[in-house]
């Protein structure tokens, strides 16, 4: 069944779990350097690799990241928490535990604005964020898939092991009927965009720093009981995201529609074929046996702490939608595509830089993003804001007009300069020069008798026959209103 007939007829429910790396200097509970790259096997101590003897002891860093992601998502924070040991074998995780928290989380019950592309906003419910260390990385070598099943053996590095990481679960999420998808991509972007305002992961899913678990039901109807779901695991963008929802949605009501059952489990996600396959059954009495850790105490954050760190958060993304669009006044519209183009840090920097808001609009989405277009580059990588509030100043001051300000930018594109550099060394600023401008107009009328003759007699359009000529003898320099006077006192004076 197709994803469009199959929204029809059933209703979607998902949830979402992300993991975001938390950008710590050291490891969660030891004093391993938390760093990308590297060799395998460099970033580990005793505590990393679970040798015996070796203890760990909390990062307070991470918990005042997970405290600020607690507070950015509305959540409530704990008065007293724990870690917990979560119980199962595999190399990855040398301790045989993972420590995370069960059910005690630092986090709990929040919400989330969500922007769909059309303005639309979807509130996003959050059970729990809570606190974790990442797995070390298995890499299986010799078979077809790169999964562990038919691989010769397996290497693996303990770098990533007791690297910081929250997981933000959310409740069920119902009501978006057809929406689904996006909205599961549209959450992920968005606490993708917090977390960096925030600070406290460089966020990039590319990297990994941040991994979705994609949960996936139907059921008859809004009224019905949930159905049964399937977790897609580590889908690593947003467009995966997506297209991971959309193909289990349709997957599902195939199934449903010939009398069959969904069974609860892991499934992958294929990014070549837009597919899932089965991963691994999973009930939701998997018993993990959670223990309280008890080499660590429990948790208690002051509310002094909590309350500072609260007074510190900084404007969150939505937030600052808001007030920007407040004081540029721009249209929803206009807002939304510079969201969506991601211009709108750059837009305000050039703003704070000294530029109108109308004029950073009109250069950052115009011709900076047509050169940046054809150079397959985003327009924030061929200049700086700087360079584009120096463009608008010199055209504010008259130097330059539209045209020779193209010129300029390209100079600057180029690499040439600064926009002043660059109009002084290419000789484009508008001639002030008097005389040049009088030879010109003196030409053109000369030239041009006929035209002469119709502008006396009150035909006004004309004039424009006599700007090509006047603009081609001055490189396009001319001050097209100045050169309009002159020409009027010539032939009328
Ligand atoms: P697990 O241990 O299986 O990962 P979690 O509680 O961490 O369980 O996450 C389960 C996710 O699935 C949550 O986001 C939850 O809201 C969501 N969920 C639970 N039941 C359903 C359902 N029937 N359909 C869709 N999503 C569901
Ligand atoms: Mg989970």
């Amino acid at each position: 069944m197709k994803y469009e007939d199959a929204i029809k007829r059933y209703d979607p429910v998902i949830g979402i779990e992300v993991h975001v790396e938390l950008g710590t200097a050291t490891k969660m509970f030891d004093a391993a350097p938390n760093t990308f790259g590297g060799g395998p096997n460099t970033n580990i101590t005793p505590t990393s690799l679970g040798l015996p003897g070796s203890l760990p002891v909390v990062n307070e860093k991470g918990v005042e990241y997970a405290i600020k992601i607690g507070l950015a998502l509305g959540c409530e924070i704990a008065e007293t928490c724990r870690f917990a040991r979560k119980n199962y074998f595999y190399p990855d995780v040398p301790k045989d535990f993972q420590t995370s928290q069960s059910d005690e989380p630092i986090a709990a019950e929040g919400q989330v604005e969500v922007e769909l592309e059309d303005g639309t906003i979807v509130t996003v419910p959050v059970e729990r964020a809570h606190m974790e260390e990442d797995a070390g990385k298995n890499t299986h070598v010799g078979g077809a898939t790169g999964r562990i099943h038919g691989a010769d053996h397996s290497l693996v590095d303990y770098n990533r092991a007791g690297v910081p990481l929250v997981e933000i679960v959310t409740h069920p999420i119902t009501g978006t009927g057809e929406r689904a998808a996006e909205v599961a991509a549209a959450y992920v972007r968005t606490l993708r965009d917090i977390f960096r305002a925030l600070g406290v992961s460089e966020a990039r899913m590319e990297q990994g720093n941040v991994r979705a678990d994609v949960n996936v039901s139907l059921r008859e109807s809004p009224d019905a009981p949930l159905g049964t779901r399937t977790e897609t695991k580590n889908v690593n963008s947003f467009r995966s995201i997506e297209r991971a929802v959309r193909f289990e949605i349709a997957r599902q009501a195939t199934l449903l529609d010939a009398g069959e059952k969904i069974v609860q489990e892991t499934r992958h996600f294929h990014e070549e074929s837009g597919e899932t396959s089965s991963g691994r059954p999973k009930s939701d009495a998997d018993d993990y046996r959670y223990f309280p850790e008890p080499d660590l105490v429990p948790l208690q954050p002051s509310r002094e702490w909590v309350e500072q760190l609260r007074a510190a958060l900084p404007e969150l993304p939505a937030q600052k939608r808001r007030r920007l669009l407040g004081e540029w006044k721009f249209s929803d519209l206009e807002m939304r595509d510079i969201v969506n183009a991601g211009l709108l840090e750059a837009i305000e920097d050039t703003v704070t830089a000294g530029a109108k808001p109308s004029a950073a609009r009109k250069w950052w989405t115009g011709e900076v993003a047509r050169l940046a277009n054809q150079a397959e580059k985003h327009p924030t990588e061929i200049v700086t804001s700087g360079q584009v509030a120096g463009l608008v100043e010199l055209i504010d001051q008259g130097k330059l007009n539209d045209k020779l300000a193209k010129d300029v930018l390209s100079g600057v594109v180029a690499g040439e300069g600064e926009p002043a550099e660059v109009m002084n060394a290419r000789g484009l600023e508008i001639v002030e020069d008097t005389g040049a401008l009088e030879a010109a107009v003196d030409e053109a009328i000369a030239a041009n008798p006929d035209v002469v003759e119709k502008i006396r007699g009150g035909k006004m359009q004309a004039i424009g026959a006599l700007m090509g000529p006047i603009m081609k003898a001055t490189k396009g320099q001319a001050d097209a209103g100045k050169a309009k006077e002159l020409i009027l006192a010539r032939i009328n004076g």
